[in-house]
Order: structure tokens, then sequence, then C-alpha cells
């Protein structure tokens, strides 16, 4: 009885421990690994990234990679702020990067580290189109999708524990940890995100262009034109972002409510 009671305890207690909350939807999720612990490595697997890979400074889309890039995590604090989650970014350390790959691709590791690759760039089109890919790939971040990636099957690979992860010295388990957060060498084969976190990441990431001051109906647009590349070479992103029919209309349904919350901060222009 004394055991069972106990027990009961000690799992509430590992629940409490092992949850944190997700400051736009409010809902509970599972915290696995504390970001006192991923983002060091996500920092360090993000320079390495940079220095194995062709960094373009200085151009007109550079510029606008870092420019579109400051917007959107502004949005992000002022967002955070306004909903009483002022210290939730305390540990980013924003960065925003355009790198010389013809793959079509972007990515946000946990931390706020960006990169856009020149091959997405035709699809973005403009500085919009880069806001909405920015807004969406920052929102699986701030959401800490990359907690959550790993099925229960892949957790129990990798040694998951409640609170915690002790990752084995086996290889696979690590590269299955780092395909889960987008950390590692290999980020361009992450892996996908569930349906939810991409309808998750959809409906905040519109917030943060809105607020950002870029017409979220891009978005819409973008999903449009990235399906279309559908064919031979589908884009990289598409395999971890599929897009279909169902989550351009819901994008297109969510606008208003996103440009009602970006009015609440004072913005009512959008530019597309
Ligand atoms: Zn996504």
């Amino acid at each position: 009885m004394i055991l069972k009671k106990t027990l009961s305890i000690l799992a509430v207690f590992i629940l409490v421990v092992a949850c944190t909350t997700n400051p736009f939807t409010g809902k509970q999720t599972l915290a696995l690994v504390p970001n006192s612990q991923i983002l060091p490595m996500a920092f360090q697997q993000y320079d390495e990234f940079l220095n194995t890979n062709k960094v373009i400074t200085g151009t007109s889309d550079a510029n606008m990679i870092t420019n579109v890039g400051q917007k959107i995590s502004i949005a992000a604090e002022r967002y955070l702020t306004a909903n009483g989650y002022a210290g939730y970014l305390k540990d980013y350390k924003w960065e925003y990067k355009l790198v010389d790959d013809p793959a079509v691709n972007a990515w946000c590791m946990p931390g706020g580290k960006i990169v856009f690759y020149t091959g997405i760039l035709p699809i973005t089109q403009n500085e919009a189109g880069v806001a909405a890919v920015m807004g969406h790939e920052v929102a699986h971040a701030l959401a800490n999708h990359g907690q959550q990636r790993m099925s229960a099957d892949q957790l129990q690979q990798v040694g998951a524990v409640a609170g915690n992860i002790a990752l084995s010295n086996d290889p696979k388990n690590q590269n299955l940890f780092n395909q889960a957060y987008g950390i590692g060498s290999a980020v361009g084969v992450m892996l996908p995100f569930s349906r939810s976190h991409e309808t998750e990441a959809d409906r905040i990431g519109l917030t943060l262009m809105a607020l950002a001051g870029y017409d979220p109906i891009v978005a819409a647009q973008l999903w449009e034109r990235m399906s279309q590349q559908g064919g031979g070479a589908p884009p990289e992103i598409l395999s971890t972002h599929p897009s279909n029919q169902t989550r351009i209309n819901n994008i297109t349904l969510w606008v208003p409510e996103a440009k009602a919350e970006a009015a609440k901060f004072g913005v009512t222009k959008f530019k597309k």
C-alpha cells in the first residue's frame, strides 16, 4: 500500500518535471531535455555547419535573410513578453545565415539558429515569402517540437528516462537524437514533424509573420508554390514538411486571426 502510494507520488513528480508549457498553445508538452543541455549542443553544431558550408554575406539576399530574421525574432520576443513569458527566450542566441546550396531547404535549430539555402529563394520569391518560411521554422523551435519529434519506440532506443535522456555511445542513437532536434551535421535529414506539429507551427508562424509586418496570406501562396515543385526532385523541405490542400486551406482560414493578433501590437500594415 505504502509502496503503491509512493509510486503514484513518484509518477506525478516525474510528470511534473518532464513537462513544460507551450507558451503559444498553453498545452503541456514533454520536455525531455532542458534547454541548458540542448542549446550549447545546438550552438556548437550550428557553428560546425557554417564552417563546413559556404555562407553568403554582404549580398542583398543575405541581407534580406538577416533583416527578416531580426523582425521575426523581435516579433517572437514581443509576443512572448506580452503573454507572460518574458524570460522564455533568454538563452536564445539568434543568428540568420544564407548558405550557397541548391537544396530547397531552410531550418531553425533550438536556440534561434537559422539557415536558409539559396535553393529556396526562387520559391520564397521575396521578403514576405522568406518571412513565411522563417515564421514557420522559428515556431517549431519556440514550441520545442524537436523534443517531441521522436516516437515512443525511438525514445526507448536512445534511453529516454523521465525528465532526461541518457544518450548511449551508440552513434545510431546519437544520430536519431540529432535528427529529432535538427542538430548535427546531417541537418538535411531531419525527422519529419508530425501533422499536429506542422499545424501548430503554421498557426504560430502566421502570427509571427503578421506581427513582423508581413501579410500572412503569403504563407498560403508559398506552400502552394512549394507543392507545385513536387514531381521529379521534390524539395528537401517537403520531406519534413509535406504540403497539401488541407494545410493551405487552414492557413487561409487563419489569416484574419493572425492579423487581429498583430493589430493588438499596433501592426496593421502588412507587406506582401
Ligand atoms: Zn514544419
